[in-house]
This record gives structure tokens, C-alpha cells and sequence, in this order.
């Protein structure tokens, strides 16, 4: 076998252990040398469980060997430290939930569990999946696994950069605003972001709960598609989650796009993209025609309203779901004297700069008074955002776009200057506003070396016509084939 053990997709990976190459504790200590060898520079990892990894992958053989062939069996992946994981610490990336340990595992993941997976640890994210760095991360700052002077985008950036420095076979990450599908590009690996209420949200410590969405950061589409097909699907424990039957998603990867409509959008082909970024988006929509797709040109007329929407309605949920951190029932307490001086004295050391504010926008914007004219508001816009969607899906069967306007910035070069931070995530964000599914698939690099990432969107409950796509376009393409090397590259 040519490549190293750490170096495999899922399918890979799955079909050596069937036939006997190797069994998943070799799989599994080959992952965790690699994280040994690499994360003490990229940082993708808040906390490894080897021993529990090493216990489930054992655990895995046996079951292999009592001729189970479940699809997951085996398979090393890393959890975003956003989902809860019994008995192991969950963090959220912040100091308020440093020492907090559920006492249940996040539906998404316990399908995994269920499925054969080996948990290898949880990943660093902003701090409560708020950013698109990781830099507001309670903990540190985890580097691109292409250049470690920048960062790996965000707030999944600690899965992403895991999956691109193979230190993991895949990883989930959520996505509110493009948390999945902006670490995914920067890092240059794929990443799917599920339509609202296709995966159920239960155990996922919740940011802006109509807008989150559990996802897949992988090595290949068809890998994204067997994460997706395991963990999808109704729980009792969401009633957000749709009951509408889960597909399978690996059937889908035909290879075919003939006569595939791909909608490109006037408003995500703009000034301030950086060129190479464009350039390479076009080639990829090229690649699409060449196949058999139609291309055609399209209009949402409502994007330039989505960020201030986003941010309105983001915060305002975000200002809710967090008043539970209150000092008393999770995580660290400031141990005051009285009540309401434990809250604040909790809550201010807990909680970090651009969490505080974001609860001080959202209440702002929930409070009496400002309520009809800025959340209400928002909530109408969200909706026009949302019928550009629904009348442009009557035209076109997927929608390309770039995912981000640059490639991965420097660590600290927005890091004082949210407005800058927000721009990241203004071609992802329409998406959760509107509910509806996209992936980010690799394609190309700029003059630097470093990734670029195609958005294809689709519309809601679309997710095989987008893997389709994402995964024709792989295929006729080279880029899986280029992996960043972090361990050749110098620390500064
Ligand atoms: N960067 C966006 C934000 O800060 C999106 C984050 C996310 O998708 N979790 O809200």
C-alpha cells in the first residue's frame, strides 16, 4: 500500500480493514502518531482521548470480527467541541465550560458512536462556534495546516484543520453562518453543510438555534456522504429534525451532471473578491459546462441585506440560548457572595470579548422598543432572502458560487476589527438564513498555496443533487491529490 494509514479517506480506510490489511487499533495509533508528529503546531485539538479511542477501536475489531460491518466501524474522526460527549470534557471553546462533562452525547454523535466510530478527541472552536478564525477561542489559536502563520478559518477550525493535516479521517463541525463550509475552504478539504433539521441539533450546545446545523468537514465527497447518510434523519429528541426518510446519499455520486442547471448569481460575482479566488471558481464552473452542466446566470436580489440580518438574528437567539451560563448550573462559577453578583462576576470572567458582544447586540435588539424595528424587521428580510432561494431553485437545480471572498487570512489580521471578521462569511450566510444545504469542495489555489474552496448551494432537502455535483466536479479534477504538509513547515 503506497499511502500511510493517516493519509486515507473513510472508503479507504474501510475497504483495508474488510479486507484484512490492517485493523482499526493500527488505524487508530496511526492517527494519534500523527497528532503526536503535528498538532503541537496546528492546534487542532482541545482534548485527545487516546485511551478511549484506543478502547472503542478494539472494541470496533471485535465487532468486525463477529461479522459486523456497520459503516463506521472502525473509523477515526474528530468531534467539534461543541457537541456534547458523555463523559468527556465539552468545552465550547470557552473558559465558562472549561471543566463542564455532559452527562449524555449529542444525537449526531452517538449515531456515529452507534455506527462504529473511534472518537479521537474534540476540536478547537471560537468560542461558542462565534467567528470565523478560531482566534476567539477561550484556549488558542489553531494554525492552517498550509501555512501556520494563518488561520484555518472558523469557528470549525479546529475539525477543518484536522481533517487537512490527516489527523483525522473526518470530523464534524456545525455551521450557523458557514462555520463548516469557510474552514473546510481555507483548509482545502470538503465540507458539507446539511439543510435545517435534516441532522437533529440535540446535545449541540445551541448559538442561534434556527440557523445552526450539525456538518461534515472530510477528505472526498463520498466520505461527507456516509457521515451525512449515518447521522441524518428524525429524533425524538429535536422536533426540528425532519422526518422525511434519509436518502442514500452514496448512490447520488454518479459522476453525471449532464443537463445539471448551475445557477451563477450577479450578486456573489462581485468587486472585493480576490482575483485568484474568482478565477478559480470560473474555471471550476467550466469544468461543470464541460461535463453536460447548462450554466445559467441568476439574480438574489436580497444578499447585500444578509449580513446586517445575520447579525441580528444571530445575536438574538445567541442572547437567549446563553443565559443559561449563569454561574450556577454549568461549568465555572466566580463563587461571589450574593446571587446577582455571582451572575455577573460568572459571566464577566467567563465569557470572552465577542461573546459579550454578541449577548449585548442580541438583547439590544430584542429589548422593548427596539424589538419591531430591528428583530422583527430582520425576520421579514429573512424571509424575502429566503424567496430569492426559492425562486431561483425554480430555474436552476444548484447555485456555484465562491465560499469566501479571500483565501485564509493572517493570524491577527482581523482580529481587532469584527466588521472586517463578519465580511468572511458574507457567501455563506444566505444559506442558513434560508435553511437550505451547500457543501464547499476544493478548487484551486491562489499565487500563495493557499486553498479555494467552490460553494455549490441547494435548496432545501437537496443535499444528493449537491453531492452529486461537488462530487462530478472532484472527480474530473486534481485537487484531492495536493495535502498540506504542516510538518515540514517552520513555526514563526
Ligand atoms: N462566522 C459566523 C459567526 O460568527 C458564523 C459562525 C458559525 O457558522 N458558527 O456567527
Amino acid at each position: 500500500m503506497s499511502e500511510a494509514l493517516h493519509e486515507l479517506t473513510i472508503h479507504a480506510a474501510l475497504d483495508g480493514m474488510r479486507r484484512g490489511d490492517f485493523n482499526a487499533v493500527e488505524l487508530t495509533q496511526a492517527l494519534l502518531d500523527r497528532i503526536d508528529q503535528v498538532d503541537g503546531q496546528v492546534k487542532a485539538y482541545l482534548t485527545v482521548t487516546p485511551e478511549l479511542a484506543l478502547a472503542q477501536a478494539a472494541a470496533a475489531d471485535a465487532r468486525r470480527a463477529a461479522g459486523d460491518d456497520a459503516p463506521l466501524l472502525g473509523v477515526p474522526l474528530a468531534i467539534k467541541d461543541v457537541l456534547c460527549t458523555e463523559g468527556v470534557r465539552t468545552t465550547c471553546g470557552s473558559r465558562i465550560l472549561e471543566n463542564f462533562v455532559p452527562p449524555y452525547t449529542a444525537t449526531a454523535v452517538q449515531r456515529l458512536a452507534d455506527a462504529g466510530m473511534v472518537m479521537l478527541g474534540k476540536t478547537n472552536t471560537d468560542e461558542f462556534a462565534m467567528g470565523s478564525s478560531t482566534e476567539n477561542s477561550g484556549y488558542f489559536t489553531t494554525r492552517n495546516p498550509w501555512d501556520l502563520t494563518r488561520v484555518p478559518g472558523g469557528s470549525s477550525g479546529g475539525s477543518g484543520a484536522a481533517v487537512s493535516a490527516q489527523e483525522a479521517l473526518a470530523a464534524l463541525g456545525t455551521d450557523t453562518g458557514g462555520s463548516v463550509r469557510l474552514p473546510a475552504s481555507y483548509c482545502g478539504v470538503v465540507g458539507l453543510k446539511p439543510s435545517y433539521g435534516r441532522v437533529s441539533r440535540y446535545g449541540l450546545v445551541a448559538y442561534g438555534s434556527s440557523l445552526d446545523q450539525v456538518g461534515v468537514l472530510a477528505k472526498d465527497v463520498r466520505d461527507a456522504a456516509l457521515i451525512l447518510g449515518v447521522m441524518a434523519g428524525h429524533d425524538v429528541h429535536d422536533s426540528t429534525s425532519m422526518p422525511t426518510p434519509v436518502p442514500d446519499y452514496q448512490a447520488a455520486l454518479t459522476g453525471d451532471v449532464r443537463g445539471l442547471r448551475v445557477g451563477l448569481p450577479d450578486e456573489y460575482f462581485i468587486e472585493g473578491v480576490q482575483p485568484e479566488v474568482e478565477a478559480a471558481v470560473r474555471r471550476a464552473i467550466d469544468v461543470l459546462a464541460e461535463m453536460g452542466a447548462e450554466i445559467v446566470r441568476i439574480s438574489l436580489p436580497n444578499t447585500d441585506k444578509a449580513l446586517p440580518v445575520y447579525y441580528l438574528v444571530a445575536t438574538a437567539e445567541a442572547s437567549a440560548n446563553l443565559s443559561r451560563f449563569d454561574g450556577v448550573r454549568y461549568g465555572f462559577s466566580a463563587g461571589a457572595d450574593s446571587i446577582l453578583e455571582n451572575y455577573r462576576e460568572s459571566r464577566g470572567q467567563g465569557f470572552g470579548a465577542e461573546v459579550k458582544r454578541r449577548i449585548m447586540l442580541g438583547t439590544y435588539a430584542l429589548s422593548a422598543g427596539y424589538y419591531d424595528a430591528y428583530y422583527l424587521k430582520a425576520q421579514q428580510v429573512r424571509t424575502l432572502i429566503k424567496q430569492d432561494f426559492e425562486r431561483a431553485f425554480e430555474q436552476v437545480d444548484v447555485i456555484a458560487s465562491p465560499v469566501a471572498p479571500t483565501t485564509a487570512f493572517r493570524i491577527g489580521e482581523k482580529a481587532d476589527d469584527p466588521l472586517a471578521m463578519y465580511l468572511s462569511d458574507v457567501f455563506t450566510i444566505t444559506l442558513n438564513l434560508a435553511g437550505m444545504c451547500g457543501i464547499s469542495v476544493p478548487c484551486g489555489f491562489d499565487n500563495a498555496g493557499l486553498p479555494i474552496g467552490l460553494q455549490l448551494m441547494g435548496p432545501h432537502l437537496g443535499e444528493e443533487t449537491v453531492l452529486r455535483a461537488a462530487h462530478a466536479y472532484e472527480q474530473a479534477t486534481t485537487w484531492r491529490s495536493h495535502w498540506a504538509q504542516p510538518e515540514k513547515a517552520g513555526v514563526s
